[in-house]
């Protein structure tokens, strides 16, 4: 209670906005993830790996905008791209010369026969199903219990953002033999199984070796499509097997509304307009120059090979620094993830399961992200941490000596 009054008497500005903001929106609320007690945040700007809250304290970013962020709040050969953008003329009504070359470094970059452009993940999702429902003529799809599609999130009896238009199959995330019955009792009816191939917003668990090999198997028997959602873990080292379909988004849109899927290319024609019987796929703003200015500028100017492995690199470093620091203190805390993606928990590892990581009390998060906040760190109040390119090892250092702070006030309910 004591780190809420804290939080409350600090933070009077945001407090305000969010009064204001409940006179027209529910909750003072239009994306569920960014609320957390006492009353959200809110931020007046960001630059490089830093931002500042209406209240005038200043953070440094470990959030990344849930991995969307990867660039920094002003990278600026991408705010260049964008300025060039907007003085050419935005909404065009017709294609444009960007949105071809954003494609052409999307197929080279995954892998991808063909791809499409969307606003969001969640979008990219949504059509990626109906290109599945489509192309098999089946309806049901499996997804994991507490992944970002299940149905529930993880942390809270929720319900998750594709619960509607499908008949959907549960099964548990790394559970092989579960799985895999799932799949043969539903083969004849299965469109695809949609997964992620680390759970992301279910706290950052990667799959175990062979789980995603499995998928592929049995996808193919069964005649399912695997489609992997890819929209937070694009920017990890590629997963071995091949997916039928991808989809994809947040950073790469260089920081703008971005989704895309795409995949096996005699799928993907489906939508190809000088077909007869196309699929049709509108969306007023799916080329819009915004975003692809900023996404070609980000893929072919900021995004080398180099910067990409040494973020991921540093997550790891990070990573086995907050791990060793939890066994030095003998604490029942864990970082999990891949790479620049991390979830903290309070529980001991490692995680393979979504049930190993709900055992714990939620409180304790609560506890952990105001304590973060009150020293200028700012993570997602669910634990997860998402590097963007301007942290450096440094930032890193002050965060792990943040955390060993929060270990030593909170010793006893730890
Ligand atoms: N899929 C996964 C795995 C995600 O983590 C998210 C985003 O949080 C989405 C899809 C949805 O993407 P968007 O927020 O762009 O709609």
């Amino acid at each position: 209670r004591s780190a809420a009054e804290r939080f409350t008497a600090a933070n009077p500005a945001s407090r305000q906005r969010w009064t204001d903001a409940r006179q027209s929106l529910p909750g003072g609320n239009t994306r569920t993830v960014l609320f957390h007690d006492p009353f959200p945040l809110a931020f007046a700007g960001g630059h490089g790996a830093e931002l500042t809250d209406l209240d005038g304290h200043t953070y440094t970013d470990f959030l990344g905008e849930f991995t969307a962020g990867l660039f920094g709040h002003s990278e600026p050969r991408i705010l260049d791209a964008v300025r060039r953008a907007l003085d050419g003329g935005i909404n065009l009504g017709g294609h444009n010369d960007l949105e071809q070359r954003l494609a052409a470094l999307l197929t080279q970059r995954f892998g991808l026969g063909l791809v499409r452009f969307t606003n969001s993940g969640t979008e990219a999702n949504l059509m990626a199903l109906a290109t599945a429902v489509e192309y098999t003529r089946r309806r049901k799809v499996l997804v994991f219990r507490g992944g970002y599609h299940g149905g529930v999130l993880t942390f809270g009896e929720k319900p998750g953002p594709l619960t509607v238009p499908h008949e959907w199959v549960l099964a548990d995330y790394n559970d092989l033999a579960g799985t895999r019955e799932r799949i043969r009792e539903n083969a004849g009816d299965l469109a695809a199984v949609l997964v992620e191939p680390m759970l992301g917003s279910g706290g950052a668990i990667p799959a175990d070796p062979g789980f995603l090999e499995m998928l592929r198997e049995e996808a193919s028997a069964a005649k399912a499509l695997l489609i992997f959602d890819e929209v937070m873990t694009s920017r990890l080292p590629r997963p071995a097997p091949t997916p039928d379909l991808m989809t994809l988004g947040k950073y790469l849109g260089g920081g703008m509304s971005f989704g895309a899927f795409g995949g096996r290319a005699d799928i993907m024609a489906y939508f190809d307009p000088t077909r007869n019987g196309h699929l049709s796929h509108a969306g007023t703003f799916n080329n819009n120059v915004l975003t692809m200015s900023a996404g070609v500028a980000a893929l072919s100017e900021v995004l080398t090979d180099a910067a990409l492995a040494d973020l991921n690199a540093r997550g790891d470093r990070l990573r086995t620094a907050l791990n060793e620091l939890f066994a030095r203190e003998g604490v029942s805390m864990h970082a999990s993830g891949l790479g620049s993606i991390l979830n903290l928990h309070f529980v001991t590892g490692p995680i393979h399961r979504v049930e190993d990581a709900a055992a714990a009390d939620a409180r304790l998060r609560q506890l952990l992200f105001l304590h973060l906040v009150h020293h200028g760190f700012w993570i997602a109040q669910r634990g997860l941490i998402a590097l963007s390119l301007p942290i450096t090892d440094a930032d890193c250092d002050r965060l792990v000596t943040a955390i060993q702070g929060f270990i030593a006030e909170y010793r006893e309910v730890l």
